[in-house]
């Protein structure tokens, strides 16, 4: 009796050590995240000497060794064939528009002014585009949607034509959730979407109405890019395939046009009714456009903690490195140097990666660490990977990306861009309340967030994919105090030379947001599930 007891006894104390073991394991991997590594890496990422880390510049290469290096440090194995690079092949075309866009018809003729009135771009890698008297369909939203039984393009032919588009989706300004996701933007919204829709029509031009609240930024945003080079991944088929001209008209302009063409812009509003058909305008749009461009390569950073259980599974974190490098000079600075776009991130993963690597017991599924090139360009490098994967697409359990992480401090908020998509969110929730934290859905849904970072690329590659950090609600100082530091960042620092490594910076919210998503990552793999996408998302059918 008394035996059995003592074994007993043995057993309970063996039971409970090793639940211990796991708990102080990963106890142990949590404290290696440390404010002051973040603190030094964000200096070091966001230095004049990384020159602003601009693909295909001596500042990529500055960058790319250094993540190398960090790597290297940390034990993280090269992902692909034995380097820590993955090539991604560019090409940077420079669109010279025609300074005036043609329309004649119904006895009219009159013209739209380059920048003020319209923009137009080109990715056709061809060096003189024509666009001669072409038939102005007008399409609504330019949205086939089968889920919510919409098609704008029904019965119509527009091959050779030019289609004009509205932004963003017909939900917008709606509270239906069940009709395009009401106020938030499907990416049916987006302008990417429109242009691909318009190209697989057959149209030979595509201009979206521009409008600042449901395309969510101003017409400066549009136009300002119309004379500068832009990048985009290397296409076989230099693009032939899709419009030769992409553009977009300026509110203004488009009420001019539809005047002239004898329409009233309130089919503007009946273009949201499930009723509605395209309107032909019986105006042909003409104008040229000269290209030239060249073709370069940059690189995505891979370092790979490999699984003991299930290797050639692999959850995916991510964070690009790639920012505006030397631009024009303002109050006697010329580089962008990206220190919250996106060095505090490229810090965060980096902990993320120590945190994992520092685990005695190492995790059953591998786990990737992907530094993308281009993102700034339209998420080129994270694009890439996901068409030249190196762990296979149906085998990537999940992508945690981030960008943008703020340096003010502890949040009590995880706001979720994109919340609702899929299950990851229930790991998140899990793992917050250990924190006493709560889940936040991103407060501007309509401006499509969900589809301007890194993570997208993998959402549109059927990957369930995670945008989330504290932003929104201030441990010390409130919702109010967070989202006036917040505006104050987006005002002044955002794309600019001021978005700079600054003493005052406070990085225990990312420190915070590093171990609630290391946590996130580490229950994913040692799991042998996959999280699923909800029910009404758009990508759920996509992997
Ligand atoms: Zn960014």
């Amino acid at each position: 009796m008394k035996t059995f007891l003592i074994f007993s006894l043995f057993g309970i104390l063996v039971f409970f050590s090793s639940c211990k073991n796991s708990t102080s394991d990963l106890d142990h991997a949590l404290s290696t995240i440390s404010v002051d590594e973040l603190v030094n890496q964000s200096k070091i990422l966001g230095s004049d000497a990384f020159m602003g880390r601009k693909p295909c510049t001596e500042g990529e290469t500055i960058t790319i060794n250094y993540l190398e290096s960090e790597y290297k440090r940390i034990g993280l194995e090269p992902a692909v064939n034995g380097s820590y690079f993955q090539e991604v092949p560019l090409m940077e075309i420079l669109n010279t528009p025609d300074k005036k866009l043609k329309i004649e018809g119904n006895g009219k003729v009159f013209d739209f002014d380059l920048l003020t009135e319209f923009a137009a771009f080109s990715m056709r890698a061809q060096e003189d585009i024509k666009l001669d008297k072409s038939d102005i369909v007008f399409v609504g939203y330019g949205i086939i949607a089968p889920e919510y039984n919409w098609n704008d393009y029904e019965g119509l032919d527009v091959k050779g034509k030019t289609v004009v588009v509205l932004v963003n989706d017909p939900g917008f300004g709606t509270e239906n959730e069940a009709f395009f996701k009401g106020n938030s933007m499907t990416y049916y919204g987006r302008w990417t979407y429109k242009y691909e829709e318009a190209a697989r029509q057959g149209a030979e031009a595509c201009f979206i109405i521009h409008d600042t609240k449901p395309a969510g930024y101003g017409w400066g945003v549009v136009s300002n890019g119309n004379e500068a080079p832009r990048l985009f991944l290397a296409d076989e088929n230099k693009y032939a395939d899709r419009c030769a001209i992409q553009g977009w008209l300026s509110q203004d302009a488009a009420k001019v046009l539809f005047n002239q063409a004898g329409l009233s812009t309130d089919l503007w509003k009946s273009a949201a009714e499930p009723d509605f058909k395209a309107v032909p305008m019986h105006l042909k749009a003409s104008m040229e456009m000269k290209n030239s461009w060249r073709f370069d390569t940059s690189h995505n950073v891979l370092g790979v903690l490999r699984g003991t259980v299930r290797p050639e599974e692999v959850i995916v974190y991510s964070a690009h490195w790639d920012h505006f490098g030397i631009g024009r000079k303002v109050d006697g600075d010329s580089i962008y140097n990206g220190a919250v776009d996106n060095g505090t991130s490229l810090a965060w993963m980096l902990e993320i990666a120590e945190a994992f690597q520092s685990l005695e017991k190492k995790p059953e599924r591998s786990v990737l660490f992907l530094a993308t090139t281009a993102e700034e360009s339209g998420l080129l490098g994270a694009s890439y990977y996901v068409q030249h994967p190196v762990f296979g697409i149906e085998k990537t359990v999940a992508n945690i990306n981030n960008d943008l992480m703020l340096p003010y401090g502890r949040m009590k908020d995880v706001m979720i861009t994109g919340y609702g998509q899929s299950e990851l969110d229930n790991y998140v929730a899990k793992v917050a309340q250990k924190y006493d934290r709560y889940l936040f859905p991103d407060p501007n849904p309509h401006t499509g967030m969900y589809f301007r970072a890194d993570h997208f690329a993998f959402a549109k590659a059927g990957v369930p994919a995670l945008f989330a950090r504290g932003n929104c609600d201030s441990r010390e100082h409130g919702k109010a105090w967070a989202l006036e530091k917040e505006a104050d960042y987006l005002a002044n620092n955002y794309h600019k030379v001021t978005d700079e490594y600054e003493e005052w910076w406070d990085l225990n919210g990312v420190a915070d947001d590093a171990k609630l998503l290391f946590e996130v990552g580490y229950l994913l793999s040692n799991e042998s599930s996959f999280p699923k996408w909800a029910e009404q998302s758009e990508f759920k059918d996509l992997r």
